[in-house]
């Protein structure tokens, strides 16, 4: 317990400097997404331990604490954030949570706006004229900005038109134009006066001038996307309604506003702003819907932090700035080295990523990467994290190149790259034990052997006490062995030699796939089971045999060819058929329920990655299309969906989620 709390505190003095300087400062010294990875392991840490949750966490707080250049004010209600979401499951949740309240019977109406990145001010007109703005700044106390406030020419000083409350509270959001905050920044930079980093900072910064003046200088706009009455209005039943009336009052409100009543209408207007967002001349960082009746709104009141009746629907920043912090060469199970980039984690397309691939060589060279340099992160496909630039102007001097290892990192043996340097690989084979462990790890994994407990903690253990040396060791392991490894008792250690005995009765194919012959992965390894039917025709086959098997070509021929040439492997695998009773492919392939189906995947799943889950449905006989037609007969779908999940939904045709597909797997593979 005692650690935990010491993570706690970590984590919270941690965000507090953080909170400080991008509020008070208005001088942030890490990115939004590194913020936000720290916040989010505080979050997840204090989930886990209520208990030692505090009134003064940064998760119970808004914004930061005040600087004393400005009056204090007292807000007379509370300015909160708001609730968040970066995909459409968590909307969903949203509104079903409201839905489950039960609140209305009738169809609830939502007001989706855009979400502008700005800073939150407080507007208090008192018989229609301006007499009181302030910042958010905790929520509950803020900033006198008042002077500040009424050079911003947008903003009116005295409202015009009929039915103005006697008083009323403007909620909005200043922000400056990208085209301003582009001539400020090149103004500044000749002046070598400081710059900011953003145009929100920008907006922040000019703000919470002493001078007011200065703030005239700055030309911030306004919108307004909220208001508060001090007595029960009747005029009004909804938001947009008064948003109309602010507007006609003279306060400046975006017109991109749409009232919705599905979530479908919510998407739409997510995704048409998603695109157009950066022709826009300023920032929107996503969509704001709020419950449209201002009745509902008040009926679900508040947190602490956010009401209750509203949420923001952001946008995923697609690239990242990170920093590299160290590259490291690691040894595949086949002796093929990766280049692995590890940097500061960003967050992108909704997940935090702190590594990335360099593929090979040649990529490392074409990026001319250097350590601790500035890198502009991608995800490829929305997927994969790639390191697509480099800002070379922030290189440190004396920066260090990046150079590919001669030697094995492991094994020291020397490493070859083939022709274009695309693969460097060490050919120590098992010599190697990185690559032996990573076999091992590889021949009892679930797509292989599936001897699930057998995974890569216990095979470390196994090999470092020198219990195991070869593949065959693991079928001859003893309880008592088991028992001197570290957290194995007799439960475990018999539990783990029933699950190596329930592994000999396998398939032919898994076989295959599981000797980690280089290049053969599920796919091939079904084709090969498939075409020989048995693993003594395969070891004898010539390469030209081998070519004719539909979708195995020169390159897998020989890899083959090359592996059962050598006898230590052949040996292996006579051993291997000793030991294990495997089931030919005629006797293991039925017809199914999705054989020949033309079946389309979309959307994130816990128990696979995209590539898994297609190989087990073409290992199955579906056929997997890319694209949702009239034709598709199943879609499947897991979380964070695509357009893929509307077209289908708009086409009729048949959907399972996750849970659906595991049951529907387990009834073909059992
Ligand atoms: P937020 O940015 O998620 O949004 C809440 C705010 O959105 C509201 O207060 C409101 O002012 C504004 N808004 C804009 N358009 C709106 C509309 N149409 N309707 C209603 N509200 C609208 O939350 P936050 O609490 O303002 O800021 C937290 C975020 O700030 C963090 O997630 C992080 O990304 C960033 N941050 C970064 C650092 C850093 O060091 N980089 C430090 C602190 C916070």
């Amino acid at each position: 317990m005692k650690k935990i709390k010491y993570q706690l505190n970590k984590l919270r003095e941690k965000i507090l400097k953080y909170d400080y300087y991008y509020h008070t400062l208005d001088k942030p010294i890490v990115s939004d997404s590194e913020y936000d990875y720290v916040l989010k392991q505080l979050y997840d840490l204090e989930v886990k331990h209520k208990e030692l949750i505090t009134p003064d966490s940064p998760t119970q707080k808004i914004g930061s604490n005040l600087i004393d250049k400005f009056k204090k004010v007292t807000h007379f209600f509370p300015m909160l954030s708001l609730e968040n979401t970066f995909d459409l499951h968590g909307y969903l949740k949203f509104e079903n949570r409201i839905k489950k309240k039960n609140i209305s019977s009738s169809v609830i109406d939502f007001c989706c706006e855009l979400k502008i990145d700005g800073v939150a001010v407080s507007l208090i007109y008192e018989k229609g004229t301006l007499i009181r703005a302030a910042t958010r700044g905790d929520g509950y106390f803020g900033e006198n900005i008042t002077e500040n406030i009424k050079t911003i020419k947008s903003i009116p000083l005295k409202l015009k038109g009929i039915n103005i409350p006697k008083r009323l509270e403007i909620k909005g959001e200043v922000f400056m134009l990208k085209s301003d905050f582009l001539k400020l920044n090149t103004q500044s930079f000749l002046n070598k006066k400081k710059y900011f980093s953003n145009p929100r900072n920008a907006a922040a910064g000019s703000l919470r001038q002493i001078n007011s003046k200065i703030t005239a200088e700055r030309k911030l706009m306004f919108f307004c996307h909220g208001f508060n009455f001090f007595k029960k209005n009747k005029h009004f039943k909804t938001h947009y309604e008064m948003l109309c009336q602010c507007k006609s009052w003279g306060i400046p409100v975006n017109k991109e506003i749409l009232i919705c009543s599905n979530y479908l209408e919510v998407l739409n207007f997510y995704k048409k702003f998603e695109k157009n967002r950066l022709l826009f001349d300023f920032d929107i960082d996503g969509i704001v819907i709020k419950i449209n009746s201002l009745y509902l709104q008040k009926k679900l009141g508040a947190n602490n932090k956010a009401p209750r009746w509203a949420i923001a629907f952001k946008y995923l920043p697609k690239k990242q700035i990170s920093q590299l912090k160290d590259v490291k060469f690691e040894v595949g199970r086949t002796g093929v080295i990766t280049p692995v980039a590890y940097f500061s984690p960003v967050y992108i397309s909704g997940v935090f990523i702190r590594k990335a691939s360099l593929y090979n060589k040649n990529e490392i060279n074409k990026l001319d990467l250097h350590f601790n340099d500035y890198i502009l992160i991608e995800r490829s496909g929305d997927v994969i994290p790639k390191i697509t630039n480099i800002i070379k102007t922030k290189r440190l001097k004396n920066a260090k190149k990046v150079l590919f290892p001669i030697n094995c990192p492991m094994c020291n043996s020397e490493l070859l790259s083939n022709q274009d340097n695309k693969i460097t690989r060490c050919l120590a084979g098992l010599i190697c034990n990185a690559q032996k462990k990573k076999l091992f790890y590889h021949f009892f994994s679930k797509n292989a052997l599936n001897a699930n407990g057998v995974g890569p903690k216990v095979i470390n253990k196994l090999m470092q006490k020198k219990i195991v040396s070869n593949l065959i060791d693991f079928f001859y392991i003893k309880e008592n062995q088991l028992q001197s490894l570290e957290n194995i008792g007799k439960k475990k250690s018999r539990k783990i030699i029933q699950i190596i005995f329930t592994s000999k009765k396998t398939t032919l194919n898994r076989l295959i796939y599981a000797l980690g012959i280089f290049s053969v992965g599920e796919v091939i390894a079904d084709k090969l089971s498939h075409y020989f039917n048995d693993i003594n025709h395969l070891m004898n086959a010539s390469k030209e045999e081998l070519e004719l098997i539909d979708g195995i070509g020169h390159v897998v021929s020989s890899n083959i060819f090359d592996y059962f040439s050598i006898s230590k492997n052949r040996k292996l695998v006579n051993q291997l058929t000793k030991i294990l009773h495997i089931i030919p492919y005629n006797q293991n392939t039925q017809i199914n329920s999705i054989f020949n189906k033309n079946i389309v995947i979309t959307g994130i799943f816990k128990k696979y990655s995209r590539n898994e889950l297609k190989e087990i449905l073409v290992n199955l006989g579906a056929c997997i299309s890319n694209r949702v037609t009239k034709n598709t007969e199943l879609l499947i779908f897991g979380e964070r969906f695509g357009n893929k999940f509307i077209q289908a939904d708009k086409l009729k045709i048949k959907m399972i989620n996750e849970k659906e597909l595991n049951s529907l797997l387990k009834s073909l593979i059992s």
